[in-house]
């Protein structure tokens, strides 16, 4: 059933009571409103810095030995591809089994699910340079470093000046 509306004619001081309340109803939501999303921005930063630091905690197991994988039940660190990117950690640092050539891989770049652990993209590193005109199943195999990304130029070149 649907709700009746009655319209009463409202006298003048309830004309202004009712204009009052629908101002101050404004208000409350305006302040409200820029509440959420100061909390919500906040949020957004712990998640983000939550991400980094669990790509720099991953790194730190990689830079150790392994393993990229944890075992069940084990509680270890296990970035996505999407916690990676949301971290700032967003290229996938890897080296040739072979001739030990390091190859940056953008994950942005990646068609791969945001969820997809990082390990589990080492199945389909290979390097480039030793797997050149082979055929797919005899492509020379890479293995991951770890995580990092862009650093700027420490010292840009400077314009040329007469
Ligand atoms: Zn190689």
């Amino acid at each position: 059933m649907s709700p009746r509306i009655i319209n009463i004619p409202l006298s003048g001081g309830d004309r202004k009571a009712q204009a009052k309340g629908i101002r101050q109803a404004h208000g409350l939501h305006n302040s409200q409103y820029r509440e959420s999303v100061l909390i919500r921005s906040a949020a957004e930063a712990k998640i983000r810095e939550a991400d980094r630091l669990e790509c720099e905690a991953w790194n730190a197991i990689m830079w150790a030995g392994g393993p990229a994988m944890p075992s069940p039940g084990d509680p270890q660190a296990e970035p996505t591809i999407g916690k990676a990117i949301n971290g700032g950690y967003d290229l996938l640092e890897a080296k040739c089994n072979r001739c030990e050539h390091v190859s940056l891989v953008p994950l942005r770049g990646l068609t791969h699910p945001a969820e997809t652990p990082i390990w589990k993209l080492e199945a389909a590193l290979y390097c480039l340079p030793c797997s050149e005109g082979r055929h797919y199943s005899r492509r020379q195999r890479a293995h991951i470093i770890g995580l990092t990304y862009a650093r700027p130029d420490p010292e840009p070149a400077k314009a040329k000046r007469r």
